[in-house]
């Protein structure tokens, strides 16, 4: 095989089998590809691409996987929740693809955002802005079944982004340890980010949900200015947040949290997307 940046259409190796709509500009696209990608865990991503002609070069980016409840989990088709972004080199002509089309997924599963042991003392709060809740769909059951609570919150501009609420609400009146929070940003009314839940202690005083460094995981995907990621001096290990008022500074200050890392666990997990 030449190397990836070679790669045309004649390697394309999976098929758009289904596009669900969502709202303008957003669409959860199931493929199918061709040979079975082996080794997926709950919060992993894929690579995927798509050949551009003008430039002579395959076009990659990458999308978490997601995972309707409602969904057959014996089927061979990746799930994904993609935004159009407008001034993109890839969603644009991705959105021009019908079903039967042709594309490239890299065939391995990647990433780091995974889950840790669970345990029925845990509380696992998924944190998301916008297409940012497809790993913790993902994640979701599991969590559930296993741990004491699951709060999953997720912020978007407008309610009919919301691509799985119907199927969270649904799933949180049968299960009493799972509380869902979405937030909408533009649609007027009291406009509340997530972060704010955390750095003003709303979880707590309105949801009754303890955050403590022995039970509690949260897990931050999406928009970088809400996880907040803030820069690791290398000699001291000192942290500065750049941008102020994010998750992750509020998880560290005020509730003692620290980032998980492969060589040093804790409790925040975050996956930003640009
Ligand atoms: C690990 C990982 C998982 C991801 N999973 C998803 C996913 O499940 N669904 C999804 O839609 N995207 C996801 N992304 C983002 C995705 O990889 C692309 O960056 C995005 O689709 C834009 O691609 P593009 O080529 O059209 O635009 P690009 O040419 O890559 O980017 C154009 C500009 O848009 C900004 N941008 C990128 N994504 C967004 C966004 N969502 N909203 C606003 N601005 C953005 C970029 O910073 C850049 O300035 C993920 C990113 C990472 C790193």
């Amino acid at each position: 095989m030449p190397p990836e940046t070679n790669k045309n259409e004649d390697y394309y190796n999976a098929t758009i089998a289904k596009i669900t709509p969502i709202a303008d500009g957003l669409s959860i696209f199931h493929l199918k590809p061709d040979e079975p990608i082996g080794g997926q865990l709950p919060g992993h991503y894929v690579s995927i691409g798509l050949f551009d002609k003008s430039h002579n070069k395959l076009v990659r980016r990458p999308y978490s996987l997601s995972q309707s409840l409602t969904s057959d989990p014996d089927s061979n088709l990746l799930e994904l929740l993609v935004i159009r972004v407008p001034e993109g080199d890839l969603t644009p002509a991705l959105f021009e693809r019908d079903t039967g089309d042709r594309l490239f997924i890299r065939p391995k599963m990647l990433g780091t955002y995974l889950l840790p042991e669970l345990d029925d003392d845990m509380t696992i709060i998924f944190a998301s802005t916008g297409t940012g809740v497809s790993p913790h769909m993902t994640m979701l059951k599991a969590c559930v079944d296993k741990c004491r609570q699951v709060v999953m919150m997720e912020c978007v501009r407008y309610s009919a982004e919301l691509a799985y609420a119907s199927q969270i609400q649904a799933y949180a009146a049968e299960r009493s340890n799972l509380l869902y929070l979405p937030l909408v940003t533009r649609e007027g009314g009291a406009k509340r980010y997530i972060q704010e839940f955390f750095s003003e202690g709303i979880l707590e005083q309105e949801h009754d949900i303890k955050i403590d460094a022995a039970h509690t995981h949260v897990f931050a995907c999406g928009n970088p200015a809400m996880i907040g990621i803030p820069r690791e001096d290398r000699k001291t290990g000192a942290l500065s947040f750049n941008v102020k008022n994010g998750l992750v500074e509020a998880l560290i200050q005020k509730y003692d949290l620290s980032i998980h890392k492969p060589r040093r666990p804790g409790e925040i997990h975050f996956e930003k997307y640009w």
